[in-house]
């Protein structure tokens, strides 16, 4: 993991986990777990509220102390430890709307900067979805309401004028 790892992401991969190995014998783990699950996805689509953010932590605190066995009581920790040590990232998601390490789709969108645009015309015809309009030797531009944000532009692009943010 690095600069380049969601950390709320993250999270929500080690629930994915938990949710599926619940046995379903007690309601902590295994209503709680899909409750967090779905908090992450909220916080991770761009819909997250401060107020989630204290919410995921009683949840976890009540998963923990009140699941039958081993695996309810640890399911909560990978967002515990990434709400201690990397809350700056889930502030991210939730005030700002951005995912710092640009992993969340929902959070994110492509620009080309006109003035480093040649006008090659690599990206325009690496888009699968016809988002990137521009004549040859001018500055191309991305439409976002077309954008899946598939990344293959910026791959193409020799310049360096394609940002993710
Ligand atoms: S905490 Fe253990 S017993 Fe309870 S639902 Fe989860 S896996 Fe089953
Ligand atoms: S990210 Fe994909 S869909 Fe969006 S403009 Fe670039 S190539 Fe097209
Ligand atoms: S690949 Fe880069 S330089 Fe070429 S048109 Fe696209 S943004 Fe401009």
């Amino acid at each position: 993991m690095d600069e380049d790892t969601c950390m709320v992401d993250i999270a929500k991969f080690f629930l994915e986990f938990t949710v599926d190995e619940s046995c379903g014998k007690c309601t902590p783990c295994r209503v709680g777990t899909k409750r967090l699950h779905e908090k992450l996805e909220k916080i991770t689509s761009g819909n997250g509220t401060m107020q989630d953010l204290d919410e995921l932590e009683q949840l976890c605190y009540y998963i923990k102390e009140n699941s039958l066995c081993g695996l309810g009581q640890t399911a909560p920790n990978p967002v515990l430890s990434t709400l201690r040590f990397f809350k700056d990232e889930y502030i991210a998601h939730v005030r700002d709307k951005k995912c710092p390490a640009h992993v969340c789709k929902s959070l994110m969108s492509y620009e080309i900067i006109a003035d480093k645009c040649r006008g090659c015309t690599a990206c325009k015809r690496a888009c699968p979805v016809n988002a990137i309009s521009g004549e040859v030797k001018q500055p191309h531009v991305i439409d976002k309401s077309v954008c899946i944000k598939c990344g293959a532009c910026i791959q193409k692009c020799k310049f360096d004028a394609i940002v993710i943010k």
